[in-house]
């Protein structure tokens, strides 16, 4: 098929163009516009905290902004700082229910970081010497075992 020059035009803009626009309809603006069900651990005006559906690790929870950025770097800093407050209160809260020794927190920015939800979030891990993490974004858990570790973080918190 022959294209037009407009359409040409319009290919080698989006090939050329750096980040592409927000995708309203990613899984986690589903979650925020209550859409699509999740596991809600912690809620405020600015954020969002829900467990993880493949969990790299039991307690695996995620925490968002009701903001539409993809990632860091398109996120307003008032947003960005309720991110960290709201991750830091839920950490805890994971920490405490899990009895994990350790926490870790994950942010990827882009495909080539291995970001594969494109709404900026962060991962809540909890880590104990000598466990490996599951593979990333790989195997679904079963819900009721997320419905009682959402109430286990909700507990704690
Ligand atoms: P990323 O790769 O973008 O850093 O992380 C995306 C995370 O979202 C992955 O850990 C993946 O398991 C999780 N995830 C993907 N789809 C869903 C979903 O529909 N619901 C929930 N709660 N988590 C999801």
């Amino acid at each position: 098929m022959r294209r037009s020059g407009r359409m040409r035009e319009k290919i080698n803009e989006r090939k050329n163009s750096e980040p592409m626009a927000y995708d309203k309809n990613n899984i986690f603006a589903k979650i925020l516009r209550g859409e699509v069900p999740s596991f809600k651990v912690y809620e405020d005006d600015k954020t969002l905290a829900f467990m993880d559906v493949m969990p790299q690790a039991p307690g695996h929870t995620l925490v968002i902004p009701k903001f539409e950025a993809e990632n860091i770097l398109d996120l307003d800093p008032d947003y960005a700082s309720a991110l960290i407050r709201a991750t830091q209160k839920v950490a805890a809260a994971v920490k405490k229910a899990f009895s994990a020794p350790g926490l870790m927190l994950a942010q990827l920015n882009g495909e080539a970081a291995g970001q594969t939800v494109f709404h900026i979030h962060m991962h809540i891990i909890p880590r104990s010497s000598g466990v490996d993490l599951k593979l990333h974004a790989r195997e679904m858990e079963d819900f009721e075992v997320l419905k009682k570790h959402a109430e286990m973080i909700k507990a704690a918190l």
